[in-house]
């Protein structure tokens, strides 16, 4: 599905682009204007599905009389699509957030000393990228110019080094905090996951075994951290709630009950469950905390 980004992406779903009032791929709100389309709602929206994009709910998201040549796979027309990366991420949030630190409302931004400082670090990093980046970071000067390329650079590598000590802590903290979720390994670890459950047999189930051990907490804990670990989980419920998604409903829910039902045989099924539902309720302040000593660690100075 790669190549279905940007314009050629509402061309392959044969909706209306994100530029138009009905485009969002995900909810049916109308967008407003403000010197652009804008999608400013975010809570009690309706979202959309499979079935109401199949069935045309919202016939002005369509483009008229045409069908998607997607649409004659067995797959979900609205989660089989990703977000756009390239526009959301890279040319959106980190695009937004630079420019309003350098000429945006007085109390976010950074001086034009301090704009220097950081184009004259980026600059100083040039020598240090290797060859397989794209391109080299370049001045703040230019950053009517830059590409996607250098604003993903910036969100995921460089932009941690060049700010610190220029931008304020609590923004500082802010950036750093959103950083993870510029991340492409986030989608790694699913595609890692993915891959281990593609095939479901004995010799995995038992593997996962050998991972239990102590109360069914740890074990289950055990098992969870060998396929991903808490930033991965803290996108996910049992029963995916409160917007997260559904942890029920993949393979690896079913191998884990096998596996707990080997290694733990006097635990009922539902008490494996629960098990699993806590353990994923907490994966966030889990995270935290690894950050937290991260962070710590970070902070500490290198002789
Ligand atoms: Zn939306």
């Amino acid at each position: 599905m790669c190549y279905l980004r940007c314009s050629s992406y509402s061309y392959g779903k044969v909706c209306k682009a994100v530029s138009g009032y009905y485009g969002c791929d995900k909810c049916n709100q109308r967008g407003s204007w403000d010197g652009r389309i804008t999608y400013p709602e975010t809570n009690n929206l309706a979202m959309r599905t499979d079935q109401s994009f199949r069935e045309c709910w919202q016939p002005e998201h369509h483009q008229e009389e045409e069908i998607s040549p997607f649409s004659v796979l067995p797959i979900d027309m609205i989660k089989s699509f990703p977000i756009d990366y390239m526009h959301q991420s890279c040319l959106g949030v980190m695009k937004k957030l630079l420019l309003l630190w350098t000429r945006g409302r007085t109390d976010f931004r950074i001086s034009s000393g301090d704009v220097t400082r950081v184009s004259g670090r980026l600059e100083t990093l040039k020598k240090s990228i290797p060859d397989c980046f794209a391109r080299k970071p370049r001045s703040l000067q230019e950053i009517d110019r830059w590409k996607a390329t250098e604003f993903r650079q910036f969100a995921i590598y460089t932009g941690k080094i060049v700010l610190k000590g220029i931008l304020q802590e609590q923004l500082y903290e802010h950036f750093l905090s959103k950083k993870k979720n510029f991340s492409p390994p986030n989608l790694e670890r699913h595609h890692r996951q993915i891959d281990f459950l593609r095939t479901v047999n004995h010799p995995k189930i038992r593997y996962l075994c050998l991972r239990s051990g102590g109360s069914l907490g740890d074990g289950i804990r055990r098992m969870l951290k060998k396929i991903g670990d808490n930033s991965l989980w803290e996108y996910y419920s049992y029963k995916g709630r409160k917007g997260k998604l559904k942890f029920q409903q993949l393979l690896i829910n079913d191998v884990i009950i096998r596996a707990c039902s080997k290694a733990y045989p006097n635990q009922k099924s539902q008490s494996v469950e629960d098990m699993i539902a806590v353990t994923l309720k907490h994966a966030p302040d889990r995270e935290k905390t690894v950050n937290q000593v991260r962070s710590q660690r970070e902070e500490q100075p290198s002789e």
